[in-house]
């Protein structure tokens, strides 16, 4: 076991102390999101997968350097087997400095898992969802909006503190801007735009189907008159209040908020990212398995990450300028947003 005592927290080269982490528990995904999903997934083998008894190891770890906030995500985290048992293990975290327990879900499975997120002591959920037409969504995702709209409703009710995510691609769902600001203020939800990003599994995303934070706001200037900007430190939305109702905007391409970034990631098969666009993560699944404060060498895991950690770029488009981007292998499903 390791012993939580507050150690160093984790800090870059540009001075960006990390107190948020993602994990993402499983990268299978039962949605093909045209943005996301490539064609042809190649899953990860189930025995490759990181289990929840390392996971928890690592998040104690994690937050013995600093980690206030934790978010489950994929793939789809309610395919995952185990992951309602997990959050409320990570309950035990809190008196050491865990402040907030998220999860990200595409909502299919949500109406069956809302009340046990929510007596696991869930803190916020986040659900996507990029279009209100029907067949729109479904040629988005492939899948059906019933259910999702279904566990959204079901999440309210039991309680649990709601955001939606919509993902916009332009020519395709940007019709959807009024419509879906329409549909969160009726039910009392917040909602935050995505700047759609080059993370789509086969890498046909180009600038020309972006629609950029500007973009967004002259669409709602179109019907709300009163748009006031609220300041909020390191979130990457940048949050409007329209008419009365909490809009964010997600403007990683337009407007990246890098120069903050408090994230790292995870995958499910125990690749270490310091950043979304990183070319390529550090394993430290072999580690993680063997993570016990009397084992020598969690001292080496400490200082892989701290190097890992260290030498974060400066920002995505410094990244993405010089990148191979084309010889990345992982996407959104792997990473998990
Ligand atoms: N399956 C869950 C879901 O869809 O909410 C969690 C995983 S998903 C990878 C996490 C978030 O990433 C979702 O809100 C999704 O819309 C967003 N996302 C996926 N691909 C993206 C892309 N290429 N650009 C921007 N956001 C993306
Ligand atoms: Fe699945 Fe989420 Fe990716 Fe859609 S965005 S394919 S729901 S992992």
């Amino acid at each position: 076991m390791i012993h939580l005592t507050k150690n160093t927290a984790f800090i870059d080269q540009y001075g960006r102390q990390k107190r948020k982490l993602r994990i993402s528990v499983t990268d299978r995904c039962n949605f093909k999101c045209s943005y996301c999903m490539p064609e042809h997934p190649e899953w990860i083998k189930k025995h490759k997968l990181l289990s929840f008894e390392a996971l928890y190891q690592f998040c104690k770890f994690m937050v013995e350097h600093g980690i206030e906030q934790i978010r489950i995500t994929g793939g789809e985290p309610l395919m995952r087997q185990g992951v309602v048992h997990f959050i409320a293990q990570l309950q035990n975290l809190k008196p050491f400095g865990l402040k907030r327990i998220s999860m990200t879900t595409n909502g299919h499975y949500l109406s069956q898992y809302a009340l046990s997120l929510k007596q696991a002591g869930l803190d916020d959920l986040n659900v996507s969802l990029d279009s209100l037409d029907e067949q729109q969504f479904k040629q988005l995702t492939q899948k059906s909006i019933k259910p999702v709209l279904a566990g959204i409703a079901e999440a309210q009710l039991v309680g649990l503190k709601v955001k939606i995510n919509c993902v916009l691609i332009k020519h395709c769902n940007e019709n959807q801007i009024l419509p879906l600001v329409h549909w969160a203020k009726h039910h009392h939800i917040e909602l935050r735009f995505i700047e759609f990003m080059p993370l789509d599994g086969d890498q046909r995303w180009s600038t020309t189907q972006v629609v950029t934070e500007q973009e967004i706001l002259s669409e709602l200037t179109t019907e709300f008159k009163k748009i006031d900007m609220v300041n909020q430190a390191h979130e990457p939305a940048r949050r409007y209040i329209v008419d009365g109702t909490v809009i964010g905007i997600i403007s990683t391409i337009s407007h990246s908020f890098c120069h903050q970034c408090d994230r790292l990631r995870l995958t499910a098969q125990g690749d270490f990212y310091n950043c979304l666009f990183a070319e390529k993560g550090l394993n430290i699944k072999s580690l993680l398995e063997k993570l016990d404060e009397h084992n020598p060498e969690i001292l080496d895991l400490e200082k892989q990450l701290y190097y890992a950690i260290w030498f974060k770029e400066k920002g995505f488009s410094e990244i993405y300028s010089k990148s191979k981007s084309n010889l990345r292998k992982i996407s959104m499903h792997m990473l998990g947003g």
